[in-house]
């Protein structure tokens, strides 16, 4: 099947975290493809510290895998671990790694633990814009000259 995954990162040497991941998904996922690199405001509640708005950087990866979606979403979550992020966290507060299933294949599914395509897909520019790099095609209904600052900022590899 054929996936496309979101990640992004806000804390300490965001480069070097992206590179980890991928790194660590070449191992999981065929054929792995990069998005341009993106930044973003980071999310925050009214209630969020102000020393959590750090700029993310985003970008997305296209692969193929045998996993079914339960499998790859704990592989996600054994990256997100092994690179140090909390099991438990504050909504929004600054992150390691983030790694999202955002298409997987032309699957719909409401799970316990997942919704695919992701449940934000069509709200976030910095998932939407890198996945529209890997899949020009993909039809969404986001109105993308309402961005909320995401920017590309360059390549990845
Ligand atoms: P986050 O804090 O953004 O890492 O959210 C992780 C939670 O979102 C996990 O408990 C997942 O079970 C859930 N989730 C639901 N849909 C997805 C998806 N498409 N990709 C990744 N996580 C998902």
């Amino acid at each position: 099947m054929q996936v496309i995954l979101g990640l992004g990162t806000n804390q300490g040497d965001r480069f070097a975290a992206l590179k980890t991941a991928t790194q660590k998904l070449s191992a999981q996922l065929k054929n792995l493809r990069y998005s341009g690199l993106y930044s973003s405001p980071a999310m925050l509640l009214p209630s969020s510290p102000p020393e959590w708005a750090i700029e993310f950087l985003n970008m997305s990866v296209m692969g193929e895998t045998e996993a079914n979606p339960e499998e790859l979403l704990k592989t996600c979550q054994q990256i997100e671990t092994e690179m140090g992020r909390a099991k438990e966290h504050a909504k929004w507060s600054p992150r390691v790694i983030d790694i999202d299933i955002l298409l997987y294949g032309d699957v719909t599914l409401q799970s316990k633990s997942l919704t695919i395509p992701h449940a934000e897909l069509h709200n976030r520019a910095f998932s939407l814009l890198p996945l529209l790099e890997l899949k020009p095609d993909y039809k969404h209904t986001k109105n993308l000259a309402e961005n909320h600052g995401t920017k590309r900022i360059g390549h990845f590899a």
